[in-house]
Order: structure tokens, then sequence, then C-alpha cells
């Protein structure tokens, strides 16, 4: 399937549908090494996208996500709509003004969105955070061949980033406050970014 702006709005969709399904997961997840709120701010915040991606008609792949980041920024407090927002925005940016969206431009749109992440939060690899899924899904997406490797490498390197989190202690956000009894708790936003990967290759592969 090619990227585009119609496929980008069905990964959105697809994405706005896993925080809804997912949302008392990602509390749980949340409440055991956070204040709880994860599922339901990404559950509002993806339903304030939909609400604005329906509201105008968009240019292209960059302007869907540039309008979720900004729906994002405007409706979810606490630290991830502000990571989430960068994440789209720099993705968007990256994207902007291309009908059609070939690997290398899908992959370097990820790139600039994990550096505007990790700009903003300032997280490493290792501090139990959703930068723990993002990294391990863009390298393999850029050591794949074509663009739905690309996916089903994202989504699987996401998973397995995710689930690395357990072990971890929180050196970033509110989970950091927790130290060592932050241990043995998936991270809540790690799991978001795993259902964004699997949204991902759901909506853009040709596979699916
Ligand atoms: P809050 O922590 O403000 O309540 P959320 O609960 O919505 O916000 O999001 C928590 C998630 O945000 C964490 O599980 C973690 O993945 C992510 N996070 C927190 N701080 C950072 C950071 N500095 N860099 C990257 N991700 C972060
Ligand atoms: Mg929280």
């Amino acid at each position: 399937m090619p990227v585009n702006r119609d496929t980008v709005l069905d990964w959105m969709r697809g994405f706005a549908g896993e925080m809804q399904e997912h949302r008392q997961e990602l509390v749980r997840l949340d409440t055991a090494i956070g204040d709880g709120d994860h599922g339901t701010n990404m559950d509002r915040g993806m339903r304030k996208a939909l609400e604005r991606l329906d509201g105008a008609e968009q240019a292209d792949a960059g302007a869907v996500l540039k309008t979720v980041a900004m729906a994002l920024v405007s409706s979810v407090g606490g630290a991830a709509g502000p990571l989430y927002g960068t994440l789209f925005l720099q993705m968007g940016t990256a994207l902007a003004g291309q009908e059609e969206v070939d690997l290398a431009g899908y992959v370097n749109a990820w790139r600039k969105g994990l550096e505007g992440v990790q700009m903003r939060g300032k997280a490493e690899p290792g501090d139990k955070t959703m930068v723990d899924a993002i990294v391990p899904a863009v390298e393999a997406m850029e050591q794949a061949s074509d663009l739905d490797e690309a996916l089903r490498g994202a989504a699987e390197a996401g998973e397995r980033g995710m689930l690395a989190t357990v072990p971890m202690v929180a050196r970033k956000g509110r989970a950091s406050y927790l130290g060592e009894r932050s241990k043995d708790h998936q991270d809540p936003g790690a799991t978001s970014t795993y259902y964004l990967y699997r949204s991902a290759a759901e909506a853009l592969s040709g596979e699916g």
C-alpha cells in the first residue's frame, strides 16, 4: 500500500482505535508507576485528533500528522501530550509536501520524530520511556529493504523494546520518583508506542 494522505489517515484512525481499546490497560500500567492517566490521556487526545481530521481536509500525509500533533498538544496534559505532539510534528514536517512517501522518506520521518522526542524529553535508551520502543523500531526500519519489511520490523522491534522496559529502573518522568520500585513494571508510554507501530503495520502494509 502506498504511504500517502489517505493511508496515513487510516493509520491515525487505527491508532485512535487502539488507544480506545487499550485505555484500561494503559491506565493500569500508569497506575502502577505513575498517576494512572496515560490511557485516558491518549484516548482523549486521539479522539480530539480524529475530530480535527474530520473537520478539515488535509493536503498530504505530513499535514495529517501535524494536525494530530496540534490536537494532542492542546488536549493532553502531562508528559505524553507534548512528547507525542513533538513526535508527530517532526514526522509531519519531514513529510511535508510529499504526495507519496517512499521507504527512505518514511524511515527518515521516524528518525526526525525520535530526535524531537529526545530533544524535548532528554530520555536515553534504558531510561524506561517511549524512547525504548522507538529506538529499536527506527533501527529495524533503517535495516529494511522495503516498506513492508520496515513496518513489520518496527512492530516486532517496538514490542521487544516495550517488553524490555519491564526490568528497567525509570530515570525520566513520574515513574522516576519511584526509583528502584519502578522495576518489574512495563512502561505505559512504551506500550502506547508499540500500538502506534502495530497500527502502522496494519494501515500501511501491502500485506495487511
Ligand atoms: P504523565 O507522566 O505526565 O502522567 P502520561 O502518563 O500520559 O504523562 O505519560 C507517561 C509516559 O510518558 C511514560 O510512561 C513515558 O513513556 C513517557 N515519558 C515521560 N517522561 C518522558 C521523557 N522525558 N522522555 C520520553 N518519554 C517520557
Ligand atoms: Mg500519567
